[in-house]
């Protein structure tokens, strides 16, 4: 087990675009499933088993999300819990959270309007 120093951000669990496209399906229902999800069990269905397409453990938090970066086309996935993320939208009537992964908040963070 590495210890994670916080100098360096930390590293995406996956990048979709890396996975086969089987993979990416699965992944991609199971976000959306999870986005409208009116319950807590149909969340966290969808997230383990998105978890599961990419062959990752589900993070502490319970949920993994994809880069929403508007500025280049990431793929990363990450648990949104990562500190020093940057929220890449203002929360709307979705269950998951908008935000850019460690590297896009990092290199071009999308301004947010308070
Ligand atoms: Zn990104
Ligand atoms: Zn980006």
């Amino acid at each position: 087990m590495t210890v994670l120093t916080h100098t360096r951000p930390t590293p995406p669990l996956a990048n979709l675009n890396q996975l086969l496209p089987i993979q990416q399906d699965i992944f991609n229902t199971c976000m959306e499933h999870a986005d409208t999800a009116r319950d807590t069990d149909t969340f966290n269905r969808a997230m383990t088993l998105a978890a599961k397409a990419i062959q990752t453990d589900l993070p502490p938090s319970g949920c993994i999300v994809k880069c929403a970066c508007s500025t280049c086309y990431c793929d990363a996935i990450f648990d949104p819990a990562t500190p020093g993320l940057h929220r890449a939208e203002p929360s709307g009537p979705y269950n998951l959270p908008r935000y850019q992964c460690t590297g896009c908040t990092d290199d071009h963070p999308t301004p947010t309007e308070d």
